[in-house]
């Protein structure tokens, strides 16, 4: 209901090219097509393509042929070398000039730059949308996207990206929204740990650490990572930790995201040693076997008891 209304309000529907129905991608097309719009859809998964269809997109051969005709191209896929590829194969040959082409993927900056760039220079409109929110909110349509785009070509982003999103924001020129992404990210990884640290910490000085959770929550060392998303089973109720760190944001996501944050601060001098010793807590713990739990989990490995993980 809540589609057909954003639908009508936008007052037509728009012919989507969507390349990668992964977790994500498949959620956010499904999301499309209850909306009305037209969605062609192409995936290298015939699983995954599959389900899209049963989801209301029509299937494409190639990638080339999913953007053809289309009016505005998303691609979601696993990391910079696949978009620069989709670009260089598919998008840039084949999607008519007119269209705005979006990668809604997390990929380094370098790349969101670089393909916005070509695309711009043959006369696309062009963006990065990067999103916060998970496969959750990607199949209900409530996705934030952080868009570098020009000024001028926004309006018809947010337009593009309304049926998929809650917010979407404009970080910047092309590239920007890519770089909030992974600032924003490097900042929660971070401030997990912390959250994790001082509640352990509590806990082994004999202070309750639920007791700790109420007067850090009202004290300067309140964040979002301790008062909406406590690891400490108990005080947040929809927290992953009170369901055994499960679904919530993989270690293995949030490490792709602090090596982009690293390689970013390496190639512009940046200072980050907080960062780099988030991503080396969370390589240890990923490489320990955990990379699909919730990242809070961390808290258990820092307490000595990866025991209630398994
Ligand atoms: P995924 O691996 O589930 O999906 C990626 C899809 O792309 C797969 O179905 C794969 O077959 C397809 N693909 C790969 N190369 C292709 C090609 N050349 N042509 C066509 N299809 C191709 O990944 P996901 O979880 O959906 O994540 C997608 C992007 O969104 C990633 O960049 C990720 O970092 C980002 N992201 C994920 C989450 C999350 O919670 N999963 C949250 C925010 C952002």
């Amino acid at each position: 209901m809540r589609h057909e209304n954003r639908r009508s309000r936008e007052g037509r529907m728009t012919c989507y090219g969507f390349i990668g129905l992964g977790n994500m991608g498949g959620g956010m097309a499904a999301v499309l097509a209850a909306a009305g719009h037209r969605v062609q859809a192409f995936d290298l998964s015939a699983e995954a393509l599959q389900r899209a269809v049963s989801a209301g997109a029509q299937a494409t051969e190639t990638a080339a042929a999913a953007v053809a005709g289309a009016e505005v191209v998303i691609t979601m896929l696993p990391a910079g070398s696949h978009v620069r590829d989709v670009y260089e194969q598919a998008v840039l040959p084949a999607a008519a000039r007119n269209a705005l082409v979006i990668d809604c993927s997390t990929v380094d900056v370098d790349t969101a730059r670089a393909v916005a760039e070509q695309a711009q220079g043959l006369g696309f409109r062009a963006a990065d949308a990067p999103v916060s929110g998970g496969v959750a909110a990607a199949a209900a349509g409530a996705l934030t996207f952080m868009v570098g785009c020009r000024e001028a070509d926004f309006a018809a982003v947010e337009t593009a990206l309304a049926p998929m999103a809650k917010t979407v924001v404009r970080a910047g020129e092309a590239g920007a929204g890519q770089a909030a992404k992974i600032c924003n990210n490097m900042l929660l990884g971070v401030s997990m740990i912390g959250a994790c640290e001082a509640l352990s910490l509590a806990e082994g000085l004999g202070l309750d650490p639920e007791r700790f959770f109420e007067i850090a929550s009202a004290s300067s060392g309140q964040c979002w990572s301790l008062t909406a998303y406590c690891p400490w089973p108990g005080p947040v109720e929809a927290a992953p930790s009170n369901r055994g760190y499960e679904g919530g944001f993989a270690v293995a996501m949030m490490l792709k995201d602090l090596k982009l944050a690293q390689g970013a601060a390496a190639s512009v001098g940046a200072s980050t040693p907080l960062g780099a010793q988030a991503e080396a807590l969370y390589a240890l713990f990923d490489r320990l076997g955990y990379g699909e739990k919730d990242f809070s989990g961390l808290i258990q490995m820092l307490r000595g008891r990866l025991d209630l993980l398994a």
